[in-house]
């Protein structure tokens, strides 16, 4: 019975997530430190998650991001308001990982992180926002 019940999950599993060819893992690290943003204790969507600090409105509390390119899965520690902007900092060196521009669809500031592969990947800090961009240098 056992058997049977994971065959059916393994079949179930080939129009998922994982074999969407738009949707892959990214690995970050700080544009400062350059250390890894990965916590690989903690998975979300099967991948390790992206681990942040966030504050917004005078909170602050760590923020799970998943850490497949154009899923919005999350996890935090404080639910964030939809539409609030949400402040990202450096689990490592406590930098505010902001970027120069604004998100072009809702003019929030926009964070920026190293690919490790080379180039950046930058998301809307604003909650509800899925406004996000892969750049590879
Ligand atoms: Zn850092
Ligand atoms: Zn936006």
């Amino acid at each position: 019975m056992q058997e049977v019940l994971e065959e059916t999950r393994k079949g179930g599993d080939n129009g998922g997530v994982s074999t969407d060819q738009r949707i892959f893992p990214v690995k970050v690290n700080c544009p400062r430190c350059n250390h890894s943003l990965l916590d690989h204790a903690h998975n979300i969507d099967d991948h390790p998650s992206i681990r942040v600090t966030m504050s917004f409105q005078h909170k602050h509390g760590w923020l799970r991001l998943s850490s497949l390119y154009g899923v919005h899965g999350h996890e935090s520690e404080y639910s964030i308001p939809e539409s609030a902007i949400t402040h990202f900092f450096c689990p490592h060196c406590h930098t505010e990982l902001n970027g120069v521009s604004s998100c072009p669809e809702c003019e929030a500031p926009v964070v920026p992180m190293i690919v490790r592969s080379g180039g950046m990947v930058q998301i809307c800090s604003r909650r509800g926002c899925h406004w996000h961009r892969l750049d590879v240098g």
